[in-house]
């Protein structure tokens, strides 16, 4: 269990998407960062997805998967340090939705719902893109959305859109 002093662990769940510079590599060195946070404890990783680019087409498709960690960190913690990984694996920010080596998103923190500036949980479009909930659906099917339903639920809505389960 991750440890710091009398704080309870939480299960959140990350999303990790890439497509540039070797995406399934990508994907999988997030994966390990993530979970060699001082504040995170592995708990599960789902297979890797390929699918076209959302928003912007102009863009090569993109490898994602979903991890669950239990941590130690807030909610905000948690954010910074997926935003510092990000960083350090190169990510330059060009534009929103944009070719990314790493993007590293907060998707669930336990049950919890939280609205500021800078993070939005349950993740916006959790509960309607297939490139999140298929993953979601392979290592918490039963997981419920706050204010969405039941993950399993929710995937049967779901259309695959052109994924493909990769590796
Ligand atoms: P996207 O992931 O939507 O393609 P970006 O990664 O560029 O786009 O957007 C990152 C911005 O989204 C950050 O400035 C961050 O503060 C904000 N954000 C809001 N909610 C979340 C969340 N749940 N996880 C990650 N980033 C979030
Ligand atoms: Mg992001």
């Amino acid at each position: 269990m991750a440890s710091s002093a009398g704080v309870a662990p939480v299960v959140a769940y990350v999303a990790i998407g890439s497509n540039l510079s070797n995406p399934q590599e990508q994907v999988r060195l997030g994966i390990k960062a993530v979970a060699a946070l001082a504040g995170c404890q592995m708990v599960k990783f789902s297979g890797l997805y390929g699918s076209p680019p959302m928003g912007r087409k102009e863009q090569p498709d993109y490898v994602n998967a979903v991890m669950a960690v239990e941590t130690t960190f807030s909610p905000m913690q948690l954010l910074r340090e997926l935003q510092a990984i990000e960083i350090r694996h190169g990510r330059v920010k060009v534009v929103r939705w944009g070719a990314r080596t790493l993007d590293l998103d907060l998707l669930l923190y336990g049950d919890e719902r939280i609205e500021v500036p800078e993070l939005t949980v349950p993740h916006v479009g959790i509960a309607e893109r297939a490139f999140v909930l298929y993953p979601l659906s392979e290592i918490a099917p039963h997981v419920t959305i706050p204010g969405k339903g039941k993950v399993s639920v929710l995937l049967q809505q779901c259309p695959r859109s052109g994924l493909d389960r990769i590796a």
